[in-house]
């Protein structure tokens, strides 16, 4: 409408600047005709006075030419007042004549100097008068020669004809008529006005409908109808319009509900279907490049990192927990925290029941009931907990905390997408538990449940270069029954695997969590003790040998036996630069141990290297 209102502004400008330029136009026009008609008459009037005094004189009655003068101004309303000025020559000759025939003005005094025909104009707010003065001048041609009667030369100037005339009239005719332009100018530009704004209203309406509907369009809404009275072209334009805004209402709604079968509803949401459409194909590219980026990560501890890189870097969480729960036994497991120490109490480790999220299967928000959480053991920081299951076995739980409550309401509009990520994972995850279980089989004995050969040979090296680089040190413990043979051949196979059984149970009651136990070959274990002393590496020997002695082992027929080992131990880094190297020495000092009588325990020494007789 503003721009209807400028429009109608520059037409009325424009035709106001037209009507004023022809009305000034036509004043000046006006008066100039007015003034040249006025002279011409004066002219005239002059011409008649001049040939009406020669007649006068002619017949001898130049004493009445005062009434021929009078007549003559009465009957010309215009003339304001008519009179003669003697000359000087005249005046020598035959007297002053009237007292009304002097010099009134300087224009008298100028034209009788002169002989010239000279006018002023004299302008007043209330009246115009035209004065002029025309000369009588000595003619000595044809009838009457002037030089008959006058002492005079030819071409001098006798008197002057003076008289003023009022064009007032005119001027007022001038105005009514400049009057009469400008109402009519008027009229004309009330009438175009009017034209104008008939034709143009339902253009501007067009216009201003079309800007809302395309404003509505900015921020994704497309359901606005076109509607305009203008016929033709512009109600052409209206229908392609509402063809093509119906065209984008229903593939943005098609793209989002076709979007939506890929990602759950609500990880992104607008108002706008547009920017939510390229938002979701975002979130959507996002998880995809995830996804096969763990694809070909080994492990679920790899796929574990790539998540919790995400929640640093996509969602720039800072303060964040990550947890893995083993079903079975309702274990927690800490598998990353960003900073400090965890939120909950430390019982959840053991009873992870006590976790809220993960036994309610649903998000926990501290904000939404004072104290959610009972497990929470911090009292300044908010939390939201997601729970996502993985399979029947396994559990995650990521505990977001901050000390801002107001930062809740944002991370807990990212548990949509996260959980997106989750998803993403979780087949990935699934197959790695999978393929971790397949691995650990294979590198574990069935029968005692201790690691095989296979795990040392894999692993033992990464052992060693970690115990490099912390100092650590390694005891070995080569451990192997005494006379099993004689077992396997008095009893059977049976009851010598009843025995290497038993021997797995004794080696993990005794040993602690940081220490290892193999089973290196048939009745032969390895034991690696972490960071022990050299009393401690023998009291553990001595608790084991001691406590596989005490075992007794029910062979049928009411019979039982006992059995012995021998235990060869050697030191690493004390007594080889590495593990295997140990392994052997560990292995010389069991044979010495075998060949110098059996059940015992046997340290190894540098003399065992050196003297043949005991390798
Ligand atoms: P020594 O005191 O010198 O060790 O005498 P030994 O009879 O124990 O001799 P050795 O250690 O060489 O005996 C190993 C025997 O262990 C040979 C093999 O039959 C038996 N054996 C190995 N693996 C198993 C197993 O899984 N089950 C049973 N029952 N016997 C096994
Ligand atoms: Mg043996
Ligand atoms: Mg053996």
């Amino acid at each position: 409408m503003k721009s209807k209102l400028k429009l109608l502004i520059i037409v009325t400008l424009m035709l106001l600047g037209l009507g004023v330029a022809t009305i000034v136009n036509i004043s000046l026009n006006f008066r100039e005709y007015s003034l040249k008609s006025a002279t011409e008459k004066a002219t005239t009037t002059a011409a008649i006075v001049k040939d009406g005094l020669t007649a006068h004189m002619v017949n001898g009655i130049m004493d009445k030419r005062q009434y021929f003068l009078e007549q003559i101004s009465s009957n010309n309303t215009d003339i304001k007042s008519l009179w003669l000025v003697r000359s000087p020559n005249v005046i020598k000759q035959f007297g002053p004549g009237f007292n009304s025939e002097t010099i009134r003005d300087s224009l008298d005094k100028e034209v009788l100097k002169t002989g010239k025909t000279t006018k002023q104009i004299h302008e007043t707010t209330d009246a115009i008068t035209l004065r002029v003065s025309i000369p009588y001048k000595a003619t000595a041609i044809g009838r009457p020669n002037c030089l008959n009667c006058h002492d005079v030369q030819r071409g001098d100037t006798l008197g002057v004809i003076s008289m003023e005339f009022d064009i007032t009239n005119m001027r007022n005719a001038g105005l009514i008529t400049i009057l009469k332009i400008l109402g009519m100018n008027l009229v004309f530009i009330i009438v175009v006005l009017l034209l104008i704004n008939h034709y143009i209203t339902p253009y501007m309406h067009l216009f201003s409908n079309m800007q809302e509907g395309i404003q509505k369009a900015y921020s994704g809404d497309f359901t606005h109808k076109f509607t305009t009275t203008v016929q033709g072209d512009a109600k052409k334009i209206v229908e392609q319009l509402n063809t093509l805004f119906r065209k984008m209402q229903d593939t943005f709604g098609d793209i989002k509900y076709n979007l939506a079968t890929f990602i759950p509803q609500g990880s992104v949401s607008s108002t706008d279907p547009l920017y939510e459409a390229k938002m979701i194909i975002k979130e959507l590219s996002d998880i995809y490049k995830f996804k096969k980026t763990i694809e070909l990560d080994l492990s679920k501890n790899a796929v574990y990192d790539r998540i919790i890189d995400v929640l640093r870097t996509k969602y720039n969480f800072t303060h964040f927990a990550f947890y893995e729960i083993n079903t079975n036994n309702n274990s927690r497991k800490l598998i990353y925290i960003s900073t400090g120490e965890s939120i909950c109490d430390l019982e959840v480790e053991e009873d992870a029941i006590l976790c809220r999220a993960y036994r309610t299967k649903s998000d926990v928000i501290s904000t939404e009931f004072v104290n959610l959480c009972q497990s929470c053991s911090s009292d300044d920081l908010d939390y939201i907990c997601i729970p996502f299951d993985i399979n029947d076995e396994y559990s995650l739980v990521i505990s977001i905390t901050t000390k801002e409550s107001s930062e809740i309401s944002k991370i807990n509009s990212y548990i949509p997408s996260i959980k997106n990520y989750l998803e993403a994972a979780k087949p990935v995850i699934e197959s790695r538990i999978l393929t971790d279980k397949l691995r650990e089989s294979s590198l574990k004995d069935g029968m005692t449940g201790l690691y095989n050969r296979r795990f040392l040979e894999e692993f033992i090296d990464t052992f060693m270069k970690q115990a490099q680089r912390s100092k650590e040190s390694y005891s070995l413990l080569m451990l192997d029954v005494d006379f099993f043979k004689q077992v396997n051949d008095t009893y059977g196979h049976d009851v010598g695997d009843k025995v290497i059984v038993a021997i797995g149970e004794v080696l993990k009651e005794n040993i602690r969590e940081s220490d290892l136990a193999v089973r290196y070959g048939g009745e032969e274990f390895l034991v690696l003790l972490h960071n022990a002393s050299d009393e401690g590496a023998l009291m553990v020997a001595k608790k084991i040998h001691e406590a596989f002695a005490a075992l007794i082992f029910d062979v049928g027929h009411s019979e039982t036996i006992q059995k012995t080992m021998s235990i060869g131990i050697a030191k690493f880094p004390y007594n080889g630069d590495t593990i295997w190297k140990c392994i052997k020495l560990a292995d010389t000092a069991l044979y010495v141990a075998k060949t110098t009588g059996r059940n015992k325990i046997v340290e190894y020494t540098k003399e065992m290297s050196e003297n043949k007789d005991l390798r």
